[in-house]
């Protein structure tokens, strides 16, 4: 049965490469001041057709609060003891950025070397060809019930489908979730994503003077701001450049697939001169410890600056939290390490610009043995526990709306497909491999609910 599906999910490639560039000349960025909302409308009536031609009877376009529309729909399988899984994807794509530094036509799908360029091809247009792959090979053979959801703003973060999960909740309610628009550490090496970090941003604001003072005539036994606020954010880090936010911990060690230090370094283009920070190792500090961004100052900038003591001074805060950490509880002690590290009684404001928690995915239900199976059929290998360093709100979505359900991140974005740059592009092999796996993972999960 398994090799069956691996060939004819390999005879049906030709057909996903005509219908991912069909997918990727839909110019379906959602921001409507850059391109016309039309675009996004026709994407969302591609998937509709495509899908409803898979068996999704019940399919349509449903308005979410930001004004895009989510695709939705089901499809009955061999009745109501069949588990149901939730197929996730999104049509919307990023903007391409500088057409000059594309070296193909971004809204062409082009192939090169082998890869398939173009922007959208792999986030996350090309796990919707997966999915539809999947189930082409399953054919009438399809042993669960499915939902569907692909959404359309997804990179804009505005938080549609956010808000409409939880209140139509029935409508996807489901036994297991593939939230297909992550993908492997490399090419060739299956993968599922079971950690995602939460966040804090706080921005932080000094004052020590009413107004300017003469550095000459002042400075010295004057208080300075500017001073005060480099002395703050100081510290917030070690020596080896490790997260001490005081009453955060910063020990915690990852136990999934390992990130190897010089793929580290090729994904973040860095060279071989620069030190990477911290005492953990790289999955450890990305995906296990708190981490502190300073995004922003306010200050005076050098040109135009003068010869006066800054009176006050302002900073913008992100602080990344791994799984296990409150953002409630990160806020607070960020705030109260702010203000304890204050120098010569300054006076130190804080503002709360967002909170957003962490996830960690349980791994031992019957939907991960099924994936573990699937992939390491497919890919003749073991599958791996990776982390992301980002948030992705929906899966806490997901999580607190349907506490039961086992999710699954995966798909066809591995690192050298840059999204969100310049020059994206898909693996094919990447697109039939998954595929395989999770029209693989349909049959075992079936099996093992059944
Ligand atoms: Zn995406």
């Amino acid at each position: 049965m398994s090799s069956d599906l691996g060939q004819q999910i390999s005879a049906l490639m030709p057909r996903v490469r005509s219908e991912l560039a069909e997918l990727v000349s839909i110019r379906s960025v959602a921001d409507a001041r850059q391109f016309p909302p039309e675009e996004c409308a026709r994407a969302a009536n591609w998937v509709v057709d495509a899908f409803r031609e898979e068996g999704f009877t019940d399919i349509g376009l449903h308005e979410t609060a930001d004004g895009s529309n989510a695709v939705v729909g089901s499809r009955p399988g061999p009745g109501a003891s069949a588990p149901t899984v939730l197929l996730y994807a999104h049509y919307d794509v990023q903007p391409p950025l500088d057409d000059d530094a594309w070296r193909t036509p971004p809204f062409e799908l082009t192939e090169v070397d082998g890869r398939w360029f173009g922007r959208g091809a792999a986030d996350c247009k090309g796990n919707i060809l997966m999915h539809l792959t999947a189930l082409r090979a399953l054919g009438s053979e399809v042993p669960v019930n499915l939902k569907l959801v692909v959404e359309g703003s997804e990179e804009q973060g505005t938080g549609g489908l956010e808000d409409f999960v939880p209140k139509n909740a029935e409508l996807l309610r489901a036994d297991a979730i593939l939230v297909c628009d992550t993908g492997n550490a490399a090419v060739g090496v299956p993968a599922v994503t079971v950690s995602l970090r939460g966040m804090v941003n706080v921005v932080v604001h000094v004052e020590a003077l009413p107004g300017e003072l003469h550095s000459g005539m002042f400075g010295g036994p004057a208080p300075d701001a500017l001073a005060a606020l480099v002395s703050i954010l100081a510290s917030l880090r070690d020596a080896q450049g490790e997260t001490t936010v005081e009453g955060l911990q910063h020990d915690q060690t990852w136990a999934g697939a390992p990130y190897d230090p010089d793929a580290f370094r090729s994904d973040a283009s860095m060279g071989s001169g620069e030190s990477l920070l911290g005492a953990g190792t790289v999955s450890d500090m990305l995906w296990a410890r708190p981490a502190l961004t300073i995004l922003g100052i306010d200050c005076p900038p050098v040109v135009g600056s003068t010869a006066a003591i800054v009176p006050r001074a302002s900073a913008r805060l992100n602080l990344r939290i791994p799984p296990g950490t409150d953002p409630d509880q990160a806020e607070a002690a960020l705030t109260a390490h702010l203000r304890a590290a204050a120098p010569w009684g300054v006076t130190v404001t804080t503002e709360i610009e967002a909170t957003g928690s962490p996830f960690r995915a349980e791994t031992d239900g019957p939907a991960y043995d099924a994936m573990r199976k699937a992939m390491s059929e497919a890919y003749g290998r073991d599958m791996v526990l990776l982390g992301q360093g980002g948030s992705i709100p929906l899966c806490n979505v997901f999580h607190e709306t349907y506490p039961d359900a086992e999710l699954l991140l995966m798909g066809v974005e591995e690192p050298l497909a840059l999204i969100h740059a310049p020059n994206e592009s898909v693996d094919p092999g990447e697109i039939e491999r998954v595929a395989t796996a999770e029209a693989r993972f349909l049959q075992e999960y079936a099996a093992a609910r059944g």
